[in-house]
């Protein structure tokens, strides 16, 4: 057995994608918008299912714990709502779910984890105890979605079969390209193959000349994906498991429902058998009905929305007079107050980013910035220096807003707050995920809300805190440099 995921070369030539709709009988009717898809296009511009028959609470006692490892999110209550009378109990230690060597190996050697998270305790015997149900899972930002379903979809796979037989659907390529490495990294010592699927800009072959895929695991983006199928290129006979990370968005209207009701309905087809994964830290109730219509018997992981909010992380607002202001802001009281890890700047579209990054350039930082209409090369390579800490600030649309992992992110600058486009209301998800981009697995961090003292920014700000039941401290003068310490020293990011 070999020792290393193969991660198969992707030969493709640039995205396009065969466009191609289905309705359901579980579709909603979907409303044509503009925006908020971020896969392969270019972005800018209570009540329970009847199929539950058990109903319970489940909490884990935190156990002693070593100083080495970092405490979660708190008030991590989650609540699960099992189907059918299979009995789960939650996982202390992954000694508990009867991995494979390899797959223990790459927990403990790769990925130094030394006991599952909340969410992996709760999810991680759901996913993997026949008969492999269905699962709907909510959880914090930053608490271990992503090892749910990675070694849900690891230990699912039969190494020995060279044929794709796990699926992994993300909504940009950054985050495909993120839950690949994870995926390799994890898998390391299995033999398992693994190919992502992204839009790519090289010069390859055309999906039409590409050899199938024979890769075990396949994580991608939907136009990739549809184009692959489409083409004949990707099998779906031998799939056992299909997962949409950041599910929420994956089957919104604004997001990208068509796509994966289609992928779904084409994978049923084949294979009635396979289990569905829909892992996403939000799902508003309108997504969460839908879900649990088109799902058939889940079982169920949910946060309260109240519960949702990071307490290890601070949020405040500041209003500022004028635009410009917000740009002294960043430069005078937040990039001057010392090393504070590494930031992620959210702005609304590719014009602002352009903006801030002009301003902040010319007055002489180093920052660096990332939207949907550049080139994949030029995105893929902005996300790397970043990750690999060579920058300390990035500019981005939502195109990172959600699930972007990087553990040095510890300040988060909603330069321009998030709103639907169509409506201008606030897009309270997006909110969380920009907010969770800071704090990862526990670690503390904070959030600067910067806002015009014209125009709707402040009840933009009212409605989000009023939604989460959230509080958000304001920083009284948006000039005042002792203010942005206190806060900063507040959230633990400063020393006293
Ligand atoms: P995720 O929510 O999956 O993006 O994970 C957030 C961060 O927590 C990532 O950097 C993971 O590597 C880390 N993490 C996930 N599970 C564990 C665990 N069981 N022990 C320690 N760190 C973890």
């Amino acid at each position: 057995m070999s020792d290393t995921v193969e991660k198969v070369p992707t030969a493709e030539a640039s995205s396009s994608s065969v466009e191609a709709s289905i309705t359901g009988e579980n579709t909603e009717p979907t409303t044509t918008t503009e925006k908020t898809k971020w896969g392969d296009v270019e972005d800018d511009d209570e009540e329970e299912s009847d199929a539950v028959s058990e109903l319970k609470y489940l909490s884990i006692k935190d156990e002693e714990k070593p100083e080495s490892i970092l405490d979660e999110p708190e008030d991590s209550n989650i609540k699960a709502v099992t189907s059918g009378d299979t009995p789960y109990t939650s996982a202390s230690r992954f000694e508990d779910l009867n991995l494979s060597p390899e797959l223990m190996k790459g927990l403990y050697v790769e990925m130094k984890f030394e006991k599952p998270s909340k969410i992996q305790a709760i999810s991680l015997p759901m996913i993997i105890t026949p008969p492999h149900k269905h699962l709907i899972a909510q959880a914090h930002n930053g608490s271990g979605k992503t090892t749910c379903f990675v070694l849900g979809m690891l230990s699912r796979v039969d190494p020995s079969l060279r044929q794709p037989q796990a699926l992994c659907i993300c909504p940009t390529r950054e985050l495909a390209n993120q839950n690949m490495e994870v995926l390799q990294k994890m898998g390391k010592f299995t033999g398992i193959t693994a190919e992502v699927a992204v839009p790519e800009s090289n010069q390859g072959v055309t999906t039409a000349r590409r050899a199938p895929v024979s890769a075990q695991v396949v994580i991608g983006t939907p136009g990739t994906l549809k184009k692959w199928m489409a083409f004949k290129k990707l099998g779906l006979n031998h799939l056992k498991i299909l997962v949409f990370d950041e599910a929420d968005h994956m089957l919104a209207t604004d997001g990208f429902r068509d796509d994966s009701l289609r992928i779904m309905k084409d994978i049923e087809r084949v294979n009635p058998n396979y289990q569905v994964l829909l892992f996403s830290a939000t799902f508003n109730e309108t997504v969460k009905d839908f879900v649990q219509r088109t799902v058939k018997s889940p079982n169920q992981l949910f946060v309260k929305r109240e519960d949702l909010a990071l307490d290890s992380v601070k949020q405040y607002k500041v209003v500022c007079p004028k635009e410009q202001d917000k740009i002294e802001v960043i430069k005078d009281q937040i990039m001057e107050l010392g090393d504070i890890g590494q930031t992620i700047i959210f702005v609304k579209t590719k014009v602002s980013a352009s903006k801030v990054h002009k301003a902040l350039a010319e007055m002489g930082y180093d920052v660096t910035s990332v939207h949907g209409s550049m080139s994949q090369e030029d995105r893929d390579k902005i996300v790397k220096e970043f990750k690999d800490c060579l920058t300390q600030v990035l500019i981005a649309t939502d195109v990172l807003a959600r699930g972007f992992d990087q553990q040095r992110v510890n300040l988060v600058v909603n330069y321009n707050m998030p709103t639907k486009y169509e409506t201008g209301e606030p897009d309270y998800e997006v909110y969380l995920h920009r907010v969770g981009r800071a704090g990862r697995f526990g670690r503390k961090g904070a959030v600067f809300n910067l806002l015009l003292e014209n125009g709707n920014d402040k009840e933009v700000m009212e409605k989000i805190e009023r939604y989460f039941g959230a509080q958000v401290k304001e920083i009284k003068s948006w000039n005042s440099e002792e203010e942005y310490k206190g806060a900063l020293k507040e959230a633990g990011l400063l020393d006293e």
